[in-house]
């Protein structure tokens, strides 16, 4: 079994920016040499997520930045805001529900998501940021 590193920069702008992945995840596959196994899609940080996504603008757009706003709203008062002085209390809980990694299969260099299924990063911060997102793929 092989195990290559790769990294994904992405700058990003502030509050919701989901930001379609997938093609740079695929050209580091193919990068890689590694034909069968599993990439391990990671972001170092707490307001930052990886998830899943038919990337259209209604889902990019409205229906996951209201569903996130009505449940996880940016305007509460967090107590996070009050340990820090900072205001990123949204970011980090909705990170915390998403997830900072996800792991997806490939076949023949290919990855074996759904036809309409798209690796999408998820900016939760409320400051733009350069993000660095690390790939791990494994397998032969
Ligand atoms: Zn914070």
């Amino acid at each position: 079994m092989t195990v290559i590193f790769d990294i994904i920069n992405l700058k990003t702008k502030a509050y919701c920016d989901l930001i379609d992945i997938t093609s740079d995840i695929g050209k580091a596959i193919k990068k890689s040499g590694i034909n069968d196994g599993i990439v391990n899609v990671h972001v170092g940080g707490s307001t930052g997520a990886i998830s899943t996504l038919e990337y259209e603008p209604g889902l990019v757009k409205s229906d996951i930045e209201e569903f996130l706003e009505k449940i996880i709203p940016y305007d509460r008062d967090y107590k996070h805001h009050r340990t820090w002085g900072d205001h990123n209390g949204a970011g980090h809980v909705r990170s915390f529900l998403v997830k900072t990694s996800q792991t997806f299969p490939f076949k023949n260099q290919k990855l074996l998501l759904g036809t309409w299924e798209q690796i999408i990063f998820c900016e939760f911060d409320e400051k733009p940021r350069n993000r660095k997102i690390t790939l791990t793929i494994m397998g032969e």
